[in-house]
């Protein structure tokens, strides 16, 4: 199971229902991230287990994750754990349209 983040940067930027975490149709080569785009010049969510990861919008590999998957992992853990998200939550992240690091996300709900 995922969540889903709203991002709000104070230039006014925001991002809606973006996606973290793994779903039930995918398996333990998926885990969602949301990531920065150069190409698009966006936050968008990708699988940071592929590689190259790349944009689901513009097909390139142009993302640079904002968490790192394997944060808090146990070397024997097939997932990342829910430490590796945490940092979502507590930091702020260089917004896309600004470039400034007031980029902030909340918890939107979740998904499966
Ligand atoms: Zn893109
Ligand atoms: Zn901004």
């Amino acid at each position: 199971m995922g969540f889903l983040l709203d991002g709000r940067c104070q230039c006014g930027w925001e991002c809606r229902g973006l996606t973290v975490g793994v779903g039930m149709k995918h398996g333990p080569d998926t885990w969602l991230s949301p990531c920065t785009c150069g190409r698009c010049g966006t936050i968008v969510s990708a699988n940071v287990r592929a590689d190259p990861i790349k944009c689901p919008k513009c097909r390139r590999a142009t993302v640079v994750p904002l968490v790192d998957p394997d944060h808090g992992c146990e070397a024997d853990e097939a997932f990342p754990s829910c430490q590796a998200s945490e940092p979502l939550m507590e930091d702020r992240f260089a917004c896309p349209k600004c470039g400034t690091r007031q980029l902030r996300f909340r918890f939107a709900g979740l998904w499966d």
